[in-house]
This record gives C-alpha cells, sequence and structure tokens, in this order.
C-alpha cells in the first residue's frame, strides 16, 4: 500500500522537475540571447568596421600605384634606383622585379584606418590577442602613417591608412601624359614601400620574413630612429625623384 502511494507522487516530483528543467533552460536560452544580441551583433557588426576610404584618397592612392607600375615596367626611374634599391631588393629571397610589378598592377583593398575599428591583431599574426583597434593603433604611433596587412588570406595589397598622408594633387603621369590626382613623387615612394610588405607577404604566403620594415632598414642601411617613414623617404630620393616631367 505504503509503495502504491508514493509511485504517485514520484511522478508528480518527476512532472514538476520537468517543467522546472524546461523553465531553466528557457531562462538560460533568454539570456544568451540577450547577451548575443546587445555584445555581438553590437561589437562584432555594428562597431567592428573596416572603413573604405573615401573615392578622392582611394582614387589618388591607385593613380600614384598604376603610376609606379608603368614607370618600374618602362625603366623611368632615377639611375641610382638600380643599384641603391632594386639590386639591393633582388638580394631577398623571393624577390623578382617583374613579379612586383604585376602584383602593384592588381592594385589592392585600401582603407582609412583612422575610422577602422577591427582589431590590429587581426592583421598581424605575430600579435597575438589585444583589444587595440585599427584606429587607436594608428593614433598612438607617432610616424605610422598605414600599414599593410599581413597574412594568408591578404591575397592582394591591403592597407590601412592615416589619410591625411595620401596626397591628391594632379600631376601629369610620365608614362600616359594624362593629368591625374595623386601622382606626386611622396605617394608613388609611399605605395613603394608598403607594396613591398605586401608582396613579401604574397610570396610568403602569409608572412613577410624579409620584407617587414626593420628587414627593409637594415638593407638599404638605415637608421630607423626616426621610424620607418626613413624607408620611403630613401625610395622618393634614390628612385623617383630626379626623373625627367615631359
Ligand atoms: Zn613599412
Amino acid at each position: 500500500m505504503a509503495a502504491e502511494r508514493s509511485r504517485p507522487r514520484f511522478a508528480g516530483i518527476e512532472e514538476i522537475w520537468g517543467e522546472y528543467e524546461e523553465l531553466t533552460i528557457q531562462v538560460n536560452w533568454n539570456v544568451s540571447d540577450d547577451w548575443s544580441i546587445s555584445s555581438l551583433i553590437g561589437l562584432t557588426q555594428q562597431q567592428r568596421v573596416e572603413t573604405p576610404l573615401d573615392s578622392k584618397k582611394d582614387t589618388a592612392f591607385r593613380n600614384a600605384l598604376a603610376e609606379l607600375a608603368a614607370r618600374l615596367r618602362a625603366g623611368k626611374v632615377n639611375d641610382n634606383c638600380k643599384t641603391e634599391v632594386l639590386d639591393k631588393l633582388a638580394t631577398i629571397k623571393g624577390f623578382n622585379l617583374e613579379d612586383f610589378i604585376s602584383f602593384l598592377e592588381e592594385g589592392g583593398n585600401f582603407y582609412d584606418g583612422e575610422k577602422t575599428t577591427t582589431l590590429y591583431s587581426d592583421y598581424h599574426p605575430a600579435i597575438s590577442g589585444g583589444t587595440q583597434t585599427v584606429a587607436q593603433f594608428l593614433d598612438r604611433q607617432d610616424g605610422v602613417h598605414a600599414f599593410t596587412a599581413i597574412g594568408k588570406r591578404f591575397t592582394t595589397l591591403t592597407i590601412f591608412f592615416d589619410p591625411a598622408f595620401i596626397e591628391t594633387k594632379t600631376k601629369t603621369s610620365l608614362i600616359s601624359g594624362d593629368k591625374l590626382s595623386g601622382l606626386t613623387t611622396s605617394n608613388l615612394a609611399f605605395a613603394f614601400h608598403e607594396a613591398l610588405h605586401g608582396y613579401g607577404n604574397y610570396i610568403g604566403k602569409g608572412v613577410a620574413n624579409g620584407y617587414f620594415d626593420s628587414d627593409l632598414l637594415s638593407l638599404f642601411g638605415l637608421d630607423g630612429s626616426g621610424g620607418s617613414i626613413a624607408i620611403s623617404d630613401y625610395i622618393e630620393k634614390n628612385c623617383i625623384k630626379g626623373v625627367s616631367e615631359e
């Protein structure tokens, strides 16, 4: 009798527990759902943004990149370019001038780093973790005007700029004779410098060994105390400036 009485009571508890379990699951689900809306969507979709360059800056940089490729292809560079830059680059593992020019001709993806809120560590696999955004990185680093993304997924040149350093002045192309924005000696050297990182990453399949700032500074015998801008200045002086304008 006692057993008969306790059985339905037990069944009743089981039923209540079952309902309670369901309720618990529902509560948890609601909590995580709420968390995913406020945190995941909020941070990853609304705040973590790669912002493209505005069209004026984008066009100016693309023009400079194309002009640089055309000048290298035509050999329309300063006389010192071969001995001071190209011959030295040829000593780095994997460098091939024809391939480098083809890489330049492919263009790339260019972003406004000042308005980009994805994480800086996403573009430099050597840096693990970190919560610094691209915009914060550029703001905190004096003398850094841009950086090129490193990693396997960047098969074309991918650059995050402080757009203030892209010049938009119109100059005549030494190759086509067209008047185009951005063909300044500074932009051409800037494009050469960043494209070396991108090319190194491309041929290194996600690792730019031999093509980082420290490598290029020592290759060209430069003192890096003033920052990597020394690389652009060196290229500008030896390859870009002093070429007769038509
Ligand atoms: Zn650099």
